[in-house]
């Protein structure tokens, strides 16, 4: 069983899928990011780094238990070895066997939430071809411009992902509460409709991140551009903003990551 964290009523467990060498070298990936900032970087999360020097990630999704029992799983991993995440991900994830251990039925999920529409995070939400949901009685909630965007970009997701889901999908603009103290929030810039999750109890706050930030280099400095952001200038404003509203609220605050080593990361004061 994966270290789980309590927050209020609600219980977070993490649940890896996969993990593996990035493809590109990993300066590429942040053109701007000084020795300085990946020495501190290193030492922040210092399982983020192979031997030699490349990038090593993991690929983790979430589980958030309500004590109504309800299930609400943050993301989908990279999926089975057919996934459309094969071509480049460490596929297949063992996500099946991860929510076995925790206890969790995939019937029993009643919202996904996809944090954006990138391979690396809709892995289990459709298998094979052609595709049924994994999550057979949830709703999957995607930002709508995310949807969109995918309709007028990819065929391919358009046909594997969004075409099965049917009327389990989804769309909500902006944000929305999927149950007390729990918000989907829109963060754009690494996609078009990128979004976070909020889980809130008083003054503490954990916030999932999806790729809001990728690597601790962008928990030590979140000004820091990713190669993968698709407008970078947005996916900086939403970052700052969202770090900032953490920082304001006075109490314990978390980031659950999909790539960082750990699940759970401190955000940086600055
Ligand atoms: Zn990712």
């Amino acid at each position: 069983m994966p270290t789980t964290r309590a927050l209020g009523p609600v219980t977070v467990i993490p649940l890896p899928d996969g993990e593996g060498t990035f493809p590109d070298p990993r300066t590429a990936m942040f053109p701007e990011a000084t020795p300085e900032l990946w020495a501190a970087a290193d030492a922040l999360d210092p399982g983020a780094v192979t031997p030699g020097g490349e990038w090593y990630l993991r690929y983790r999704c979430f589980a958030l238990r309500l004590e109504s029992g309800r299930i609400i799983l943050v993301d989908a991993g990279i999926g089975p070895a057919d996934s459309p995440a094969a071509t480049w991900a460490p596929v297949p994830g063992r996500l099946p066997a991860e929510l076995m251990a925790a206890g969790i039925d995939p019937a029993d999920v009643d919202t996904v939430v996809l944090t954006h529409l990138h391979t690396d995070h809709i892995g289990w939400a459709v298998i094979g071809e052609p595709g049924v949901p994994y999550f057979r009685n949830a709703r999957y909630l995607m930002q709508a411009v995310e949807v969109g965007a995918i309709r007028a970009g990819s065929e391919h997701l358009t046909r594997r992902l969004l075409a099965p889901l049917g009327a389990q999908l989804s769309t909500v603009d902006g944000r929305e509460r999927l149950a007390p103290g729990i918000s989907v929030v829109a963060t754009p810039g690494h996609t078009p409709g990128h979004q976070c999750v909020l889980l809130e109890h008083g003054e503490d706050a954990i916030l999932f991140t999806g790729d809001l930030l990728v690597h601790a280099i962008q928990v030590i400095d979140p000004e820091l551009a990713y190669g993968g952001e698709t407008d970078p200038a947005a996916a900086r404003d939403s970052r700052l903003g969202m770090l900032r509203d953490l920082a304001g609220r006075g109490g314990e605050t978390l980031l659950a990551t999909p790539h960082l080593t750990e699940p759970f990361t401190t955000p940086t004061e600055r």
